[in-house]
């Protein structure tokens, strides 16, 4: 099969995972060749935290890796990042937000040299509403009840400083389950948050791959993101080295037409901008 070398050229993608997780493909060096092939400037890996927030033996290694691989994990990203001379390559780790955790997370993140930390939540109550497995847990609940409740761990999340960017920030519509009447006051009062707390927003274009076919966070979302001078990362949240820079050109159409020109980069957790191409 022929396939265009599209998606990504002289951008940044700030979100991959690797086969470590359980649930996605390649090592770090596929995934850094694919990214070369295509022309990116810079990546950075975000593969799932350990599960710190659950029991051991509640632990599932097909949804993050073990604790004890993490510092394989890191030793991988750093040594495949020193063979890449024109490609960038960035040590990030994706992590979830878990409220009374806080300390459990920071002593983890302490640990490792990350460049940067994205904060996820995809746990309601111990509920993983972005698991395909829990799908059934939709049924019955009050949309707008899940909304308030979501965005509300995301404020939580910007406010505990744990975080650099907040990651695919309205995951909560991956299966379809969209805000219904006037969402704007709670997106405004998140984004104020966010912006207080200095963090980044990531735009991912993983939201297109999945039943509601929209770019993650909304337009509405980003709209006011940059009104409120909240910068941006990007990222395809790949889980296979065929998907690293997936959809950048809709993502950098969509960024334009926002309003922003650039989108933030970080090292040693230190932010810094570079153009948007
Ligand atoms: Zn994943
Ligand atoms: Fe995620
Ligand atoms: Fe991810
Ligand atoms: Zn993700």
């Amino acid at each position: 099969m022929l396939r265009k070398a599209v998606g990504g050229k002289g951008l940044v993608d700030y979100h991959l995972h690797t086969r470590r997780c359980g649930h996605a493909t390649g090592a770090v060096a596929d995934f850094a060749r694919a990214a070369e092939e295509k022309g990116l400037l810079e990546i950075g890996f975000a593969d799932h935290i350990p599960q710190y927030f659950l029991p051991e033996d509640r632990r599932d290694p097909g949804l993050a890796m073990p604790e004890e691989e993490l510092s394989a994990y890191v030793a991988e990203v750093l040594e495949t990042a020193a063979g890449f001379k024109d490609l960038e390559i960035k040590l990030g780790i994706e992590a979830d937000y878990v409220p009374g955790r806080e300390q459990a997370l920071e002593a983890i993140l302490g640990r490792y040299p990350f460049d940067y930390v994205l904060g996820s939540v995809h746990y309601l109550d111990g509920w993983g509403f972005d698991n395909p497995a829990e799908i059934a847990g939709y049924a019955g609940r009050d949309v707008d009840a899940l909304y308030r409740e979501y965005f509300q761990l995301i404020q939580q999340l910007a406010a505990s400083g744990l975080f650099d960017v907040v990651a695919h920030p309205d995951l909560l519509k991956k299966f379809g389950c969209r805000p219904r009447g006037d969402i704007l006051p709670l997106y405004e009062e998140t984004v104020r948050v966010i912006a207080a707390s200095g963090m980044a927003v990531e735009v991912n274009t993983a939201g297109l791959r999945q039943p509601v076919g929209e770019i993650y966070p909304a337009p509405l979302f980003l709209e006011l993101c940059h009104r409120y001078g909240v910068p941006v990362t990007l990222g395809s949240d790949a889980h296979r080295p065929d998907d690293v820079g997936r959809d950048f050109e809709q993502a950098v159409t969509l960024l334009r037409r926002v309003g922003y020109r650039e989108v933030a980069v970080f090292e040693r957790r230190r932010r810094r901008y570079r153009p948007l191409r």
